[in-house]
């Protein structure tokens, strides 16, 4: 299977970078491909991230792009880059078989990360007695790196800060804790002003700080891709500094956040049989289902009979895909 054998959608649009690609780029992108089993590896240039994972870069309409948000454009649905994140089933981030891609639903992360959030301060122990040090000394992680700018408050810094903070004993939880202290000059994006406090000698946002020291080790912030950005579940215009508050996003998802009910706009996986996976008869998937529900059969059997990857049996057994065919 190669990508000449795949179809493109119909009708694909100019956005940003991205659109068609002619038979001469995809003659292009094949001779870069290695088929590896069933994943295809891009070979041509890439930039490893700080996570490990690769991003595959194609120089398109004179522009480098990624050549997985170009690949999901052209044969799955349009790409929008504040919508959605493509990560791989096969978990190779090379590799640019559109079969492996999944999309995720930025805002479903979103819902993940304050969950993930929300797990971390139900398993700690302390509880409110009324003492605010001794609460905020609690929660705080028992072993926190130092990155970047950001590190460990000492009791004493912590100290240092109550005074700042505005807060309801009665709600502790509930409610904000509104930062009194300075304020950074300029707004942000989001036409929020966070609040600043000198640490170890150098001006820091003292939310991403409390994050930090009570949540996780928190990633430096990329102020051009927005990665990293810690944001907010109320709404205070960022002089909030409640934990219970905060979670780990990006720019993208904040946006998501502050317009909940357009979920309609976010992809949802395809239904029906326009489907790029169409290489499977709704009779074949109704058989695939039937062999893993009632005979019990192994991802990777029922692969093997179909010449299709285990992954997207996997899909279609939990029902990620082709669920218009029950
Ligand atoms: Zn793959
Ligand atoms: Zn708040």
């Amino acid at each position: 299977m190669t990508f000449n054998q795949l179809y493109k959608r119909k009708n694909i649009e100019e956005i940003g970078y991205f659109g068609e690609l002619s038979d001469k780029n995809i003659n292009n992108i094949q001779k870069k491909v290695k088929i590896v089993d069933d994943c295809w590896i891009w070979n041509g240039s890439t930039k490893k991230l700080k996570n490990g994972t690769f991003v595959g870069r194609l120089k398109f309409n004179s522009h480098p792009v990624n050549i997985k948000h170009l690949i999901y454009h052209n044969y799955i649905d349009t790409y929008k880059q504040s919508e959605i994140q493509i990560e791989n089933i096969c978990l190779n981030s090379k590799c640019i078989n559109p079969s492996h891609f999944k999309s995720i639903n930025l805002k479903n992360k979103t819902d993940d990360k304050i969950n993930e959030v929300k797990s971390i301060l139900s398993q700690k122990t302390i509880k409110f007695t009324g003492d605010f040090l001794q609460f905020l000394i609690g929660l705080r992680r028992p072993k926190i790196l130092t990155i970047g700018k950001l590190g460990k408050m000492s009791d004493e810094y912590i100290e240092r800060i109550l005074p700042l903070v505005e807060f309801n004993k009665n709600q502790i939880k509930q409610d904000c804790w509104i930062w009194k202290g300075r304020e950074r000059t300029q707004t942000n994006k989001n036409g929020h002003k966070h609040g600043v406090r000198k640490f170890k000698g150098k001006d820091i946002y003292i939310h991403r700080l409390i994050y930090h020291n009570i949540i996780e080790d928190l990633p430096e912030y990329n102020t051009k891709s927005l990665e990293n950005q810690i944001n907010h579940t109320c709404q205070s215009d960022g002089k909030c500094i409640n934990p219970w508050h905060l979670y780990l996003g990006s720019g993208y998802s904040n946006i998501l956040n502050s317009i909940e009910d357009k979920t309609s706009i976010i992809l949802n996986p395809k239904k029906g049989s326009n489907h790029y996976k169409n290489k499977l008869s709704d009779e074949q998937v109704r058989e695939i289902r039937k062999l893993r529900k009632e005979d019990n059969k192994k991802y990777k059997d029922i692969a093997k009979k179909f010449k299709i990857h285990p992954s997207y049996v996997c899909e279609i057994c939990l029902n990620k895909c082709r669920i218009s065919h029950e």
